[in-house]
């Protein structure tokens, strides 16, 4: 029997969630609802009207059979860094489940070289734990891992770190634990043995696995997950280029990667570029590098290259065009070099200066920095979008993009949007195209918290802009379509893109009917991946 959403269901429910959940795990202040109920860019209407706490793997399975059974709507949030509604709520009375203490390192086995965590864990916990051991996850966070969770990347997919070569954090999985609507969990691949369980082998029978990465939480809530582990490469370099066009850039950075040569490979527009260079000064630079000359002796080897990365300071990107960034890892000094040579190779061909190379050795220096790149280097409201698509498509689109901005520059202008793009690639046949907002609006509480307070000070505070918000709504809205219309695919799919539209009947059948076993009345995130 479905129950409504009275006050004295809500006195029930609350009497046998205090039966599972301690008192300080349930969150009903109104500022705090609101808080949680927005991501990056999209704030909803609706506030979750309770947010709940957990703190064990059976803690969440427990909650979320128990709320269901009210009729009332779960929706899983992790770190809360993302920007496409995959969390925010669509339905009154929804109750968001916010997983961030299930946080503990259960395993890292050395032998069978795997890592089982739970899923709040932040990708910065866990490359900080595993470093000290002398491993890692092939595929080790997004730019945002100082409060990204694993589970928030695995569920929503996500590339960066150690993308190049290895491709993207579904590729690091071996198994998963996912608490279903029904409070059973499931565990997948291997680890689903009767006998002796173990999640050392993720493709044993049909890939259970495979079926819930990137789900955006629409199937169920991951709770732990084993990844697998390399051993930490003990030799570093790194490389950039500068590039007078963009189709040379991306010609360089496909070789590249197809010739497995880099961990990252990545490239900015000069907006973007010289934006980036605006953010911190000289001296947080110097303190990032004397930090990691301390920590990473491989990266930066001599005092010498600390020096010489420092005395180039902010210059070292002025008059830059097309700007590629290259991270190399290797096992020993010959194999790093050879790789180098060949990199250097590739982009003299395509036309490609080299330049200093302070941009990737900063980026490694402390890979999951805080988060102040929430907002412009003015202050300003800030928001990505991105498309993943073969090397050979990616000429025709920066077409078309080039030609959608062009056609729209009147309505850009009036709203002061700017823009420009960075690029990655991932694993050997895809490329990630990101065009990047930035536009005056108020802030949310999700930058004031997040950001650090001593760079918050120094930055404007906008007046609430609909009009130039909306404006960017229709920005993405359009681009998505021409998105879809060039066959790309994304990550992060929330309740933005075009997943939905773009499917076979076929396929998206059996999504439904799956989606249908697993969570007969829809109250699993409800709305995310375009099931309504
Ligand atoms: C400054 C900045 C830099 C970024 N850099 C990158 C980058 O380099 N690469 C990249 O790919 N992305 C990047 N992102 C986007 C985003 O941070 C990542 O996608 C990140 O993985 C989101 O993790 P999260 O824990 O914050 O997830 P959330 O935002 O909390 O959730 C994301 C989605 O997953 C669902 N979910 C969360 N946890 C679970 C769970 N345990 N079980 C089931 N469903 C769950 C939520 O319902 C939601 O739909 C960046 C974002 C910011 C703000």
């Amino acid at each position: 029997m479905k129950h409504q959403n009275t006050d004295d269901n809500k006195k029930s429910l609350m009497s046998e969630l205090n039966n599972i959940v301690n008192e300080d795990d349930i969150i009903e202040n109104q500022d705090e609802l609101e808080f949680y109920s927005s991501d990056i860019f999209y704030k909803s209407s609706i506030s979750a009207s309770l947010v709940v706490t957990p703190r064990s793997p059976e803690q969440v399975a427990s909650v979320i059979k128990l709320i269901t059974s009210f009729d009332i709507p779960v929706i899983p949030r992790g770190g809360g860094m993302s920007y496409t509604g995959g969390y925010t709520p669509s339905i009154e009375g929804s109750v968001i489940i916010d997983l961030r203490k299930l946080d503990k390192i259960i395993e890292i086995n050395k032998k069978d070289m795997y890592v089982t965590v739970e899923c709040g864990v932040t990708w910065k916990k866990l490359y900080d734990e595993l470093k000290k051991e002398g491993l890692r996850t092939p595929y080790f966070g997004p730019f945002s891992g100082m409060h990204a969770t694993v589970g928030g990347a695995l569920s929503q997919n996500s590339v960066f770190y150690g993308s190049s070569l290895y491709g993207s954090a579904a590729e690091s999985v071996l198994s998963l634990d996912i608490a279903l609507q029904d409070g059973t969990i499931l565990k997948t691949g291997s680890n689903s043995n009767k006998q002796e369980p173990s999640p050392f082998f993720r493709t044993y029978g049909p890939d259970l696995t495979g079926l819930f990465l990137g789900d955006t939480g629409a199937l169920g809530f991951k709770v732990k997950a084993a990844l697998k582990l390399i051993i930490y490469p003990e030799e570093q370099r790194f490389s950039s280029f500068d590039f007078s066009n963009e189709d040379e850039m991306f010609e360089a950075m496909s070789e590249i990667t197809r010739q497995q040569l880099a961990q990252e490979c990545y490239g900015f527009d000069p907006y973007l570029m010289s934006l980036r260079m605006k953010f911190e000064g000289l001296k947080k630079d110097l303190k990032s590098l004397g930090d990691l000359s301390k920590s990473q002796k491989n990266i930066l080897s001599s005092a010498k290259e600390v020096i010489k990365v420092a005395s180039a300071g902010r210059r070292f990107m002025e008059g830059v065009g097309y700007a590629m960034h290259i991270t190399i890892e290797g096992k020993d000094n010959i194999e790093v070099e050879n790789s180098l040579k060949r990199v250097k190779e590739i982009a003299e061909l395509n036309n490609g200066k080299e330049i200093t190379n302070s941009l990737p050795k900063l980026v490694r220096a402390n890979p999951f920095l805080p988060l102040n790149r929430l907002l412009g280097p003015k202050g300003e409201r800030w928001v990505p979008i991105h498309v993943i698509l073969p090397h050979s498509k990616i000429k025709k689109i920066l077409r078309e993009i080039n030609n959608y901005f062009e056609t729209n520059k009147k309505i850009i202008k009036k709203n002061k949007i700017q823009y420009g793009y960075l690029t990655s690639t991932i694993g050997t046949s895809a490329v990630l195209l990101e065009p990047t907002f930035f536009w005056e609006d108020s802030h949310y509480q999700i930058h004031k918290r997040y950001i650090e307070k001593s760079h918050y000070k120094k930055l404007s505070i906008f007046p609430e802009n609909l009009e130039a918000r909306n404006a960017m709504n229709k920005i993405r809205e359009d681009m998505s379509i021409i998105f879809m219309n060039n066959g790309g695919a994304h990550l992060q799919i929330g309740k933005m893109y075009k997943f939905r539209e773009n499917r076979s009947e076929t396929s998206w059948n059996l999504l439904i009917s799956i989606k249908k076993i697993l969570d007969p009345n829809n109250l699993v995130n409800p709305g995310s991946l375009g099931i309504r």
